[in-house]
């Protein structure tokens, strides 16, 4: 650290990233433009590769949806037993909040989000659509050249728009800077899982969901700070649950659910919130194609979940090994209203952990909850379930 300089507490920072996490105005991608002059591509929910974005000048900006904000028009588009996401999405693209991207990314994650990218189409014709399908076959000379083809495709479609083109070098730069994103989160994630007092997930989540709206240099900067921040950090520890909250992979909860399940006695040591951002799991090679390089990792570096399709998966088995990974002594499936990916998973799922005697309990959100006495409740009672479970056994 600099001389001089007063190092900030972890509480700071994350109150810094709550603000730009939240904004459902986008107030520093809006910030970035008229500073940089430069363009930003909003991306839906859940993966979208940010390397090719970067590699055609262009700011990623993750799209989520908003819980904080009225909804007027949004809900005119849709029936009601739908989730809660798409109707935020429009709400802000109607409202103006959206104005600051030029391009909107829509990745084959459910029909939902398909179904949106037409709609968006029809409502928004001057800005750029992509529909971003992903492989189903998982065979590399197949799906992986499929999947290569569809992201040359969208390369080019956001060098129209930022006229810079995306070179094989560019993207390789884009690849190893990322990288690097990604090993600070995955250091971050590892001492949450090691010390979970020092890095409580509510504010794990809105420094990642801060990510979604900074330049990347920025971001990794507030990473490291945090990091330094929590690791220095003399949090008490208290006799909680260590739990994995699964289920919450595309609309997001609203933080004061994550609070209640703190609040609940949970220390949670793993999640799914906010996957596009942790979905890839490890490094990325640097040699050979890089297009190539970036739709292999849908194959073989990817994390689990409902809208990849893996062929010979056993369902749950990634979700028995991540609790025993993170000593997790329980699940908690939370996931949106009439969200149909995480919700035909579940029973799945949850069999897995049955076989493998880990407890779990469900309870579904949506995005724009206010009350959670309930989810306290029941979140507290099984906290107190695992810990007198354990004690007598
Ligand atoms: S919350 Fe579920 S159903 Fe809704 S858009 Fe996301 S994946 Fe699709």
């Amino acid at each position: 650290m600099e001389k001089g300089h007063t190092m900030r507490t972890p509480e700071q920072i994350a109150e810094q990233c709550e603000q730009i996490a939240l904004d459902d105005h986008l107030g520093e991608v809006t910030k970035w433009r008229e500073e940089t002059g430069g363009h930003a591509a909003g991306h839906l929910p859940v993966y979208t590769p940010r390397e090719v974005i970067d590699a055609a000048g262009m700011l990623p900006v993750g799209v989520v949806g908003s819980g904080e904000m009225e909804i007027i028009r949004g809900d005119a588009y849709f029936q009601s037993y739908i989730c809660h996401l798409p109707r935020s999405v429009v709400e802000m693209g109607l409202t103006g909040r959206l104005d600051s991207l030029d391009a909107m990314i829509f990745p084959a994650t459910c029909d939902v989000i398909r179904n949106l990218s037409g709609m968006w189409k029809l409502l928004f014709p001057e800005k750029l659509v992509h529909y971003l399908d992903v492989p189903h076959n998982h065979d590399p000379e197949v799906g992986g050249v499929f999947y290569a083809g569809e992201l040359r495709r969208l390369a080019k479609d956001l060098s129209k728009i930022s006229g810079v083109e995306v070179t094989d070098d560019a993207l390789r730069t884009a690849i190893e800077k990322r990288n690097e994103s990604r090993r600070l989160m995955r250091k971050l994630f590892d001492l949450r899982s090691d010390s979970p007092e020092k890095v409580p997930t509510s504010e794990l989540y809105v420094l990642m969901r801060a990510g979604f709206q900074m330049p990347q240099d920025a971001h990794d900067a507030l990473v490291k700070e945090y990091y330094e921040a929590a690791l220095a950090s003399s949090r008490p520890e208290f006799d909680n649950a260590r739990v994995v909250v699964i289920g919450s992979f595309c609309e997001q909860p609203p933080i004061g659910l994550i609070r209640t399940l703190e609040k609940a006695g949970c220390y949670i040591v793993d999640d799914d919130l906010l996957l596009g951002a942790h979905f890839i799991l490890d490094d990325l090679e640097l040699e050979g194609d890089p297009f190539t390089t970036l739709a292999k990792s849908w194959f073989d570096h990817a994390r689990s979940m409902p809208s990849r399709f893996v062929p010979d998966e056993v369902k749950g088995e990634y979700l028995v090994q991540l609790t025993k990974k993170r000593q997790a002594e329980g699940v908690i499936f939370a996931a949106p209203s009439f969200c149909d990916p995480a919700l035909l998973e579940q029973p799945m799922l949850q069999d897995a952990l049955e076989r493998a005697g880990i407890a779990h309990t469900s309870f579904k959100y949506a995005e724009n909850n206010g009350q959670f006495h309930p989810i306290l409740e029941q979140a507290g009672t099984f906290t107190d379930s695992i810990k007198l479970w354990s004690e007598a056994s």
